[in-house]
């Protein structure tokens, strides 16, 4: 059966101080952060809410790092408790997970796969929402979680005291899900096609709003999607309402990449008289991905001839080694 990775608030490690050398991806971002921090104030003003978020550009630049900081982002605000919203449900899955050849099967996914979403946010939603009446000594918290009705204005027009269920839902590789109708593929000549559509057309109905009326409707959930092909989507994916914030990923200038360097040396013992990033040969071209293997693998050159820590040679040394078996770097 098919479960996608989901799991409750509170659990993400990954915040933007461990985000380094694309910071204006990072500032884009800031605004949905907000959002998630504080989503009555954006109610209560009736600006619409983000929906879909779209992050692309080269593999390894961090796009899945960037989804995961985003929620910790939120958990770390630990703005439940300042009024505000937490993450009920943060699900990653892939793109190629729906790609089927039988009509229907790939849509039946995506539906499962919202439905899914939708339910462990709420079950989540109403566990926080029961510890927290707890902790403040309340009998009962809110309404009844199953007739949650969403946030509602008090008579005084002021917004009412309700947080409400939030999920976060990451889909990579979304172009296998998404690819244009119009994309010239060997699928339209055997017959793949319908399939295709209606898996994408499901997509569509569940960034579009949904089962209204349902008590899983009243779930809030963000989708971010990464691709390293944006060029492939289906324009009606790209629509307002729809993944309308694009949100660029790209390789680190040598700046970033120093920064980059320092966030994973954190979890290394340096030798601090001898390493010095400025002066290691060039990284140009080097994701942040191969920048962490790049410490990694001077970590494990440390060990390997017994060093009591990752001095500038092993860095050397892994610069080297990375550029040999990977011959040119990605542009
Ligand atoms: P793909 O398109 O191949 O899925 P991606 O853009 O999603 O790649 P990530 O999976 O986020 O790349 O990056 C791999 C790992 O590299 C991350 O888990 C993270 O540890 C590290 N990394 C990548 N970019 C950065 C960055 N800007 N700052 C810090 N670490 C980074």
């Amino acid at each position: 059966p098919f479960s996608p990775k989901t799991r409750g608030s509170g659990h993400s490690a990954t915040t933007f101080d461990d985000v380094a050398g694309i910071d204006s991806s990072v500032q884009e971002l800031h605004e949905i952060v907000s959002y998630l921090k504080d989503p009555r104030s954006f109610h209560a003003i009736g600006a619409r809410p983000p929906r879909g978020i779209l992050l692309h550009g080269p593999p390894g630049c961090g796009k899945t790092h960037l989804a995961r900081a985003i929620a910790g982002e939120t958990e770390r605000s630990g703005s439940s408790q300042l009024g505000g919203s937490t993450i009920d449900c943060f699900a990653v899955c892939s793109g190629s997970e729906f790609v089927e050849t039988y009509v229907g099967r790939g849509a039946a996914r995506v539906r499962t796969l919202f439905r899914n979403v939708r339910e462990e946010a709420l079950r989540n939603f109403a566990a926080r929402q029961k510890s927290s009446a707890k902790a403040a000594g309340r009998g009962s918290f809110c309404r009844s979680i199953l007739g949650f009705p969403g946030p509602v204005r008090r008579h005084s027009g002021e917004w009412e005291g309700v947080d409400m269920p939030m999920a976060i839902l990451f889909i990579d590789e979304i172009d296998a899900l998404a690819k244009s109708r119009n994309s010239s593929s060997i699928l339209s000549s055997v017959g793949g096609c319908d399939e295709r559509e209606q898996t994408l057309n499901q997509l569509l109905t569940e960034l579009d709003g949904f089962e209204t009326g349902s008590t899983t409707s009243q779930v809030n959930v963000i989708v971010i999607a990464a691709t390293n092909r944006p060029e492939v989507l289906d324009p009606a994916i790209l629509r307002p309402g729809r993944f309308d914030r694009h949100v660029k990923v790209d390789f680190p200038d040598a700046r970033g990449r120093e920064a980059i360097l320092k966030v994973h040396a954190r979890r290394i013992r340096l030798d601090s008289r001898s390493v010095d990033f400025s002066s290691l040969p060039s990284l140009e071209g080097f994701s942040g991905a191969d920048l962490k293997n790049v410490i990694n693998d001077a970590a494990l050159q440390a060990v390997r001839t017994s060093s009591p820590a990752v001095n500038q040679s092993h860095l050397v040394d892994a610069v080297r080694k990375l550029r040999r078996t990977r011959g040119r770097p990605y542009y």
